[in-house]
């Protein structure tokens, strides 16, 4: 805590606090834990839309797929820790985010993941870049959830600063949704699925401040995951969740028991105790380590004193530990007592929300407008030029990554990786989309409209495909939040990816924020990262972002407007930035119905959105691997900008 919020805290209780209370205080008003310098900014985010079900202030937003069936989806990040142990750090962001899924009564059917990594060719980054796709696969495959899609893009910011964002969705029939604000005074309050031990202590602290650049000294921070054992924790839920034995829910994750219980307590109006004595222990541990430690694999639970009997036998049918730790009260208070001597004592809504906010000063960074005018190439040019555009590492096809996933066990999956969207085939509704996009260059060079621009190509990959869009996840990964320019971007990349929501009517769900991105000598660039998900009804197929075998003799049509603006990749990689387009909502909207209508009357064979790298670079994507070349008829000499 700083002196002010020491100050704070202390008014608020009207005393000093003991040293377990002062420790848990520490870790809930922590960046992670609290969203202090973005709450307020996350506010403006539009919210409410025709098919959103849950979101605000749950552990995912949840939209209709139809009177019976939901969608919870969410994207989080685990960056700090898988700078330090790539393969744990990114296995263990897997693990989170699904049990974020979980919490809200549903079955994890699809992973997607946002990997940002270095771009310098050396050991450290080969390191990273392999242990955090091991990872990814070690418990994406084992945990039987598949992993259908993501993005990978590779530039010299995130040499000491990787980023691993999880995304995951799942379904659930809505009269069984599940939430954390239901409990009520008198349910009991218990913990399924792994003993605690000291693994990850305090990793919302650390995922707080920067990084130290000595990686050792932040190892005990990083938590252990058992893929295997979160299996069986999604079926003992689900199993409980039918039977209707679960009144509130909630993972444990950052902050682990502390966090979970508290915010339970607060989100539902209730006041909580806890028996740390009845808390399973790996080992010997004092109090505050049992409240912060993060060790995967436990759900909290609240259910009624009647059904305790029931949840405990299904629990011992999958081979989980299950202890009743605690219960719900009216007193407003936290309380943690060991063997019936009090502890802490703290009013609920300290822990639980109440944080103090950050309002960090702002301001725009000074930028010298030097805007390269464009050059016009012949052919020879233009496939020298392709050449770069295509070998940069951001475009290549990624197969090395993607091959290590099992991206069809659940037998849902109609696009799966390598392809623009990933869609699921979901029985009984129809079929989901869910589109992945980021462009750390294009919110550099402008965060308001690069960041309204990913959004828009992100449900402009939807409408290509055919799917209506139903809302938005993001992960906000952005340095700093104390200087006041990277302040200003984080404030500007917000208020673009509301006006792009709001207008391109797709709200935004869920999300997440991870900020302090940076190390003693490098620092990342704004890296917004935006997964919209859209639906198909029954009997439309998404339209395949590749002609299929029998295609051969089909034209090739570009519809929509190319701007006489040389786009942000291209720009980065040849030293020729061009101006930022602007988004416009209008024209976003014209497009988005138009080919919306393409795909589905089918009027198209195949269909993708333009994106990194311009049209011909899409086109490319769209033959490649397979046995068709194209014909092209363009008046040589081009602009370069009006093909990158
Ligand atoms: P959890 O602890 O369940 O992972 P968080 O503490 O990360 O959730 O987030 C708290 C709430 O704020 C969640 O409901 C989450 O969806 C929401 N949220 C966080 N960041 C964003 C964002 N960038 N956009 C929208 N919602 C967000
Ligand atoms: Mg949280
Ligand atoms: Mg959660
Ligand atoms: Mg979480
Ligand atoms: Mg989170």
């Amino acid at each position: 805590l700083d002196t002010k919020e020491w100050e704070e805290l202390k008014s608020a209780l009207k005393r000093e606090p003991n040293d377990l209370e002062l420790r848990m205080v520490g870790v809930m008003w922590s960046e992670h834990c609290s969203y202090k310098s973005t709450r307020s900014l996350l506010a403006s985010l539009p919210k409410d839309g025709p098919y959103v079900i849950a979101g605000e202030g749950e552990n995912a937003g949840v939209v209709r797929l139809n009177h019976k069936l939901g969608l919870a989806f969410k994207v989080e990040s685990h960056n700090h820790p898988s700078a330090i142990s790539p393969y744990e750090g990114a296995a263990t962001g897997v693990g989170g985010i699904i049990r974020d899924i979980l919490a809200m009564g549903a079955r994890p059917v699809a992973s997607m993941d946002g990997l940002f990594f270095g771009s310098s060719d050396n050991s450290r980054n080969r390191r990273i870049s392999s242990g955090v796709v091991r990872g990814i696969g070690g418990y994406g495959n084992a945990v039987g959830v598949p992993t259908v899609g993501g993005l990978t893009i590779y530039d010299q910011c995130y040499d000491e600063n990787p980023l691993v964002n999880a995304f995951c969705a799942g379904i659930l029939e809505l009269d069984k949704a599940c939430s954390s604000k239901t409990a009520k005074p008198g349910m009991q309050v218990l913990i399924l699925g792994a003993r605690t031990g000291r693994d990850g202590i305090a990793g919302a602290a650390f995922a707080s401040t920067g990084l130290s650049g000595d990686d050792g000294a932040n190892k005990p921070q990083i938590q252990i995951g058992d893929p295997f054992y979160e299996k069986l924790l999604i079926e003992a839920c689900i199993e409980l969740l039918k039977e209707g034995k679960i009144q509130a829910m909630q993972d444990m994750g950052a902050a682990g028991i502390l966090s979970s219980t508290s915010e339970v307590a607060h989100k539902s109006g209730n006041g909580i105790d806890i028996h740390c004595e009845k808390i399973p222990l790996r080992e010997t541990m004092e109090p505050w380590e049992i409240f912060l430690s993060e060790s995967q694999e436990r759900m909290l639970l609240v259910c009624l004193p009647e059904d305790i009997p029931y949840v405990e036998a299904v629990a011992k049918k999958w081979n989980l530990e299950c202890a009743l730790v605690g219960e719900m009260t009216d007193t407003g208070f936290y309380r943690v007592f060991n063997r019936g001597e009090l502890l802490a004592e703290l009013p609920v809504g300290i822990l639980g929300g109440d944080s103090p906010v950050k309002n960090w000063p702002s301001s725009p960074p000074k930028r010298s407008a030097s805007i390269k005018t464009s050059r016009s190439l012949n052919a020879e040019d233009v496939v020298t030029e392709l050449l770069r555009v295509m070998q940069h590492p951001s475009m290549g096809d990624h197969s090395w990554i993607y091959k290590q996933y099992d991206s069809m066990v659940q037998l849902r999956t109609l696009l799966g990786p390598g392809n623009p969207v990933a869609a699921l085939w979901i029985e009984g509704a129809g079929t989901v989309v869910f589109s992945m996009e980021a462009n750390p260059w294009i919110c550099a060079q402008d965060p308001f409209n690069g960041t309204a621009l990913v959004t828009a190509l992100s449900i402009r990959h939807l409408s290509v495909a055919g799917a209506d869009p139903m809302g938005i996840t993001n992960c906000l990964n952005f340095p700093s939040p104390e200087i006041p320019e990277q302040y200003w971007e984080l404030e500007e990349s917000v208020k673009g990816l509301a006006t792009a929501a709001r207008e391109l009517k797709c709200p935004v769900v869920s999300g997440n924020v991870s900020l302090y991105n940076e190390s003693p000598t490098s620092r990342i660039m704004p890296s917004p990262l935006i997964v919209s998900a859209g639906f198909i009804p029954e009997g439309i197929n998404p339209l395949p972002p590749k002609p299929s075998s029998n295609d051969e003799g089909l034209e090739v049509f570009l519809v929509g407007r190319t701007t006489s603006t040389i786009g942000s990749l291209y720009g980065h990689i040849t030293g020729a930035s061009g101006a930022t387009l602007s988004f416009d909502p209008p024209r976003e909207m014209a497009f988005n119905q138009c080919a919306l209508k393409v795909a589905k009357d089918g009027i198209a064979q195949a269909g993708r959105a333009v994106s990194r790298g311009g049209w011909a670079a899409s086109l490319i994507k769209a033959i490649i691997n397979s046995p068709f070349g194209v014909d092209l008829d363009i008046p040589w000499p081009i602009d370069e900008a009006d093909i990158f």
